[in-house]
């Protein structure tokens, strides 16, 4: 037991009073539909909501059922998702999605292995869908519930494993006994993404703060520690901007490392390009700023001629629009916001010098 007979129910009870009062109205908490719900856990992941609410009604208009999005080219899947990051949970969401039909008769798996056995589901996610679709009586420990789990408990130290399965421990105590799992796991959530901010919570709205050990030995800003933050490193990038009446050219990532392959961009800003591609750069006429983890981007755009037609395959010519349909990261749309119309036919002037490759 992690706590003291009784203080489980009484701080559930508590938390879903609370919860079900002044709950935000978040599209994802309309249904029961766990392919919905599925979608938006894993999108929620690494993204604020506030971020999210855009893309997952984008997503669930495009790909309605999770046979749609089976159905669906890998390459629609990471165009929908373009510009929300991490393309690797929309990999994994497509192919779990095939999984979900040809294993499952298209529906999402109620028992917690088979959910956990899905591409990109761990056990935080499969607790979430199905305690909120199916009533499942499964804890979940994001980074929102472990705060607020470490601070009632009053868990000092970082991470480790024996804290973790405390955690672990503490969240299955508050959801066993409850008769709506999906809400309790939610007020749980919801509080450390309202209230039980990292720091400066507002204890004093918090509808559990007088069963809250930190707040009662007034450490609660300490708890749980700050994480070790990276140094942010600097990178200088240049893109080239080629057009040819109204189209841009642009090239396919195909790394080998997953992370961003699949994604059209603009080629990079050196003469002799990768892939044989051989360009006249002009001067830089505009740059952008993008963060990527601790990666400061700052990227100059050069108009540029071609000297040599692009091997094909890796290159197309795609207008503007078409580009918003395509698989791109938001580096994409930040350099197509950035660019002039007037600089989008110009010319290049000089013959620019190399620079690194593109992002
Ligand atoms: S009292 Fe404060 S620190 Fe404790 S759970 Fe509530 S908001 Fe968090």
């Amino acid at each position: 037991m992690t706590f003291p007979r009784n203080e489980a129910g009484t701080l559930r009870r508590s938390l879903l009073a609370w919860y079900r009062a002044g709950r935000r109205d978040l599209p994802w908490r309309r249904t029961r539909d766990p392919y919905r719900i599925w979608i938006s856990e894993i999108m929620l992941q690494q993204t604020t909501v506030g971020a999210v609410v855009p893309y997952y009604r984008r997503f669930v208009r495009a790909f309605p059922t999770v046979r749609a999005l089976a159905a669906a080219r890998l390459d629609e899947v990471l165009a929908a998702w373009s510009g929300l990051g991490y393309y690797r949970r929309a990999r994994h969401l497509h192919q779990a999605a095939r999984v979900v039909v040809e294993r499952h008769g298209g529906r999402f798996p109620r028992r917690l292995e088979e959910a956990m056995a899905l591409p990109g589901i761990g056990r935080y996610t499969a607790g979430a869908v199905l305690s909120i679709a199916y009533s499942e009586p499964l804890p979940v420990v994001d980074g929102n519930v472990a705060r607020v789990l470490s601070r009632l408990l009053l868990l000092r130290g970082r991470q480790s494993g024996a804290r973790r399965r405390r955690l672990w421990s503490a969240a299955a105590e508050l959801v066993a006994g409850s008769a709506s799992p999906g809400d309790s796991n939610q007020a749980l959530m919801e509080l450390g993404a309202t209230l039980c901010a990292p720091r400066d919570p507002a204890c004093g709205e918090c509808p559990v703060a007088r069963r809250c050990a930190a707040r009662a030995a007034g450490v609660q800003g300490r708890i749980p520690p700050p994480r070790r933050t990276r140094r942010p490193v600097q990178v200088r990038s240049a893109v080239a901007l080629v057009s040819r009446r109204g189209h841009f050219l642009m090239r396919r990532r195909t790394d080998a490392a997953l992370l961003m392959r699949g994604l059209w961009e603009f080629p990079a800003a050196r003469p002799g390009g990768g892939d044989g591609l051989r360009l006249d750069l002009g001067r830089p006429i505009a740059t952008v700023r993008h963060s990527i983890t601790h990666r400061r981007f700052r990227i100059s755009i050069h108009p540029a001629r071609l000297a040599s037609e692009p091997r094909r395959g890796h290159y197309r010519w795609v207008s503007p629009g078409e580009l918003r349909r395509l698989p791109t990261s938001s580096i994409v749309r930040k350099i197509l916001a950035a660019v002039p119309r007037a600089a989008m036919r110009r010319r290049p002037r000089k013959p620019g010098r190399p620079h690194e490759p593109g992002v």
